[in-house]
């Protein structure tokens, strides 16, 4: 039997400036994402610090937290198949300028900061993430 993970993921600020929305959605529910709840949010430093706190000690950390906090995010709770490690194929590497064609952050990313999707690393990450963003009765799905 094939088991359906859950991941998270954020459509960042910058592809929200871009109006970049409907596609990124439409590119999940193509690959098969499963939308179990999704909101559109802003969130602010401190939050955004919280949430990526496993980078605190990292030089970008300031500026990742400003920009996580400049604008609307639009976070999406998903569930496919290998949901964790497949969003990130579609998302494409951290910095767009390896990315490959047909991805994610090809088409949308700024640069390596402003590089709009965010997925979860690991299943532990994404149990983490989902309930940072979502109670438990939002992902009845
Ligand atoms: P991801 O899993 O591909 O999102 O990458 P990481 O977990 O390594 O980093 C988290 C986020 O921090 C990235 O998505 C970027 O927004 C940002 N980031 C990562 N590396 C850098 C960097 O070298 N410089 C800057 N300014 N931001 C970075």
């Amino acid at each position: 039997m094939k088991t359906l993970e859950r991941t998270l993921a954020i459509i960042k600020p910058d592809a929200v400036r871009k109006h970049a929305i409907g596609n990124i959605i439409e590119q999940l529910e193509r690959n098969g994402f499963h939308i179990l709840a999704m909101k559109i949010l802003e969130i602010s430093k401190h939050q955004a610090g919280q949430f990526y706190a496993v980078h605190a000690h990292r030089p970008f950390y300031n500026s990742l937290t400003d920009f996580m906090s400049s604008g609307p995010i639009v976070v999406l709770a998903l569930e496919r198949e290998n949901a964790v490690a497949d969003l990130r194929k579609l998302m494409g590497t951290t910095n767009p300028a390896d990315a490959a064609e047909g991805t994610i952050r090809k088409r949308w990313a700024t640069n390596i900061e402003q590089n709009a999707i965010h997925g979860s690393d690991a299943d532990e990450s994404a149990r983490f993430e989902l309930s940072y963003f979502f109670a438990g009765y939002e992902l009845t799905g």
